[in-house]
């Protein structure tokens, strides 16, 4: 029964980084028919950010990787946040005492410090375990009445781990294998504060255990605690979940870890979606509000330290699902190319139905007609959007960008790509006319005109026919006809075929504008 969590700390927005580990999670549940749990760990009220928790729901929603089961939803296991949790964890710290896995320690913050220091000046560094603990204050060094005494007195404590000494630990993760640790090199990790809060350790542990994990899949910057993990399982007699400890997230340089302020300095989002720190309230970009697609961004995330182990490379969430397999992860370091998310996004472009897109894409059109629209009345020049009023139907916009999506990347590409299906231009490109107007531009175009004019069955098909055949015939050069045209048209010398703009645009306005460049 593949049970697996998604344990963030809501400590500030969740980067590229936990959407990753989430996703793994999620498809790996999915492939197993698990289920994804999301479990809030916020033990640690200092670092806690207002609003990080429900950004976290809110991504991981918009990502389209819900979780089965955590805060609001199935809680079989509730509650879902740690600090809510806080009476449970430490009778589990004292079941460790009892069992001499762990001990109390009432060394002062300038206790520890003086430690410190002294080591460092002998160029050693201090370790709080076998070699060191008892020569400090705490319950192996001291009598049980003293112990008691520091306690009833209310003095400030942390209960540790007692890491054994002289002993070699055989850990297992799923993606790097067989590892062997020295306990010798371990510290007695605090595991519970006298505020009442357990650390992340032990909460970890506990909930983990309580929630009937059965895979731990999370960021490799939680491999050095593993040793610990394997530990308080074995003293707690309970079986461990697997592990897999997923690659590091590298910047785009590939030296160094991707962090999130790599962002802003580097121009691109390392957030899904937009996010104002409450307290500086500086905004960060977001992939969502950037125009990307979830799906793009979820397909790009799935090959950051994944690969199915063929050539594809658009994935549908489902198609992750089936093809996903933690044995296929990578152990080293996956680097981070914001280019390539946009290379998904184009292709999750294409696969979209125009019908869609033209709903993202009218806000904008209509934007931009009605500040040409309030321009060119300012300004009493003419200059003319294709319909009075600043509604064009849906079905129109779909048809337009059937024709130019397979140029776009974003959404917001759509109306550099299109505005002359909207509106007549106003300008022509210099270099553009240079090249298509000649001497006797002016008079070919008005020969166009009378070709236009007549034709009765405004199709592709049927403008092609006349004009191409009328070119032929009286052996003028295409580019002669072609180039002014487009111009014409356009305002440019880019875009779809002449045709197509033609027929959209329609008789009369194709007419006017060929009035226009000729005027
Ligand atoms: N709360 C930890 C984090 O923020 C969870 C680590 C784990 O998955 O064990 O990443």
């Amino acid at each position: 029964n593949v049970r697996v969590r998604f344990a963030p700390s809501p400590t500030g927005p969740l980067h590229i980084g936990g959407v990753r580990t989430a996703l793994f999670n999620y498809l790996f549940a999915k492939k197993h028919n698990g289920t994804f749990v999301l479990r809030i760990e916020d033990t640690d009220q200092n670092r806690y950010v207002e609003g990080a928790e429900q950004y976290i729901i809110d991504a991981l929603n918009w990502c389209g990787i819900p979780y089965d089961e955590g805060l609001g939803k199935n809680e079989t296991y509730g509650p879902y946040r740690q600090s809510e949790r806080k009476p449970l964890y430490k009778k589990y710290a004292e079941q460790l005492i009892a069992s001499g896995n762990a001990y109390y320690a009432f060394d002062t913050a300038e206790d520890l410090d003086f430690h410190r220091k002294n080591h460092e000046n002998q160029g050693k560094t201090f370790i709080y375990n076998w070699h060191n603990r008892l020569k400090l204050s705490n319950s192996l060094s001291l009598s049980a009445e003293e112990t008691q005494a520091k306690l009833d007195a209310g003095e400030d404590y942390v209960i540790r781990f007692k890491s054994p000494h002289d002993e070699t630990l055989h850990l297992t993760d799923i993606i790097r294998g067989d590892m062997k640790i020295d306990t010798n090199v371990l510290d007695d990790k605090v595991l519970f504060k006298s505020d009442g809060m357990p650390t992340y350790h032990l909460a970890n542990i506990v909930d983990d255990h309580l929630m009937k994990i059965s895979h731990v899949i999370r960021g490799e910057e939680w491999l050095p605690s593993l040793a610990l993990h394997y530990q308080l399982y074995t003293a707690f007699g309970w079986e461990a979940p697997e592990f897999a400890h997923l690659p590091l997230i590298l910047k785009p340089t590939g030296k160094g870890k991707l962090s999130k302020r790599d962002g802003d300095k580097m121009g691109f989002p390392v957030f899904p979606l937009q996010w104002t720190d409450p307290k500086t309230n500086d905004t960060s970009r977001g992939y969502k509000e950037d125009g990307y697609f979830a799906e793009a961004m979820i397909n790009f995330l799935a090959f950051l330290g994944w690969n199915p182990g063929t050539e594809q490379e658009i994935f549908t969430i489902e198609e992750l699902v089936n093809a996903f397999d933690l044995e296929r992860v990578n152990k080293s370091g996956a680097r981070f190319d914001p280019d390539k998310i946009k290379w998904f996004n184009h292709h999750y472009m294409q696969d979209q139905y125009d019908e869609d897109l033209a709903e993202l894409f009218k806000p904008i059109v209509d934007k931009n007609l009605s500040v040409i629209q309030s321009d060119s009345e300012k300004s009493h020049s003419n200059a003319t959007s294709l319909t009075a009023q600043n509604d064009i139907d849906v079905n129109y916009i779909a048809l337009v960008v059937g024709l130019i999506k397979e140029r776009a990347t974003f959404v917001s590409d759509f109306w550099d790509l299109s505005h002359f299906f909207f509106t007549a231009p106003t300008a022509y490109d210099e270099k553009a006319s240079k090249k298509a107007f000649k001497d006797d531009t002016a008079d070919l175009m008005s020969q166009l005109k009378s070709i236009i004019l007549p034709i009765d069955e405004f199709t592709v098909t049927a403008l092609e026919k006349d004009i191409k055949g009328w070119i032929t015939k009286n052996d003028i050069a295409f580019g002669k006809i072609m180039m002014p045209l487009r111009l014409a048209l356009v305002g440019a010398l880019q875009g779809p075929d002449v045709f197509e703009i033609m027929y959209m645009i329609g008789k009369a306005e194709t007419v006017k504008r060929i009035e226009n460049i000729i005027k």
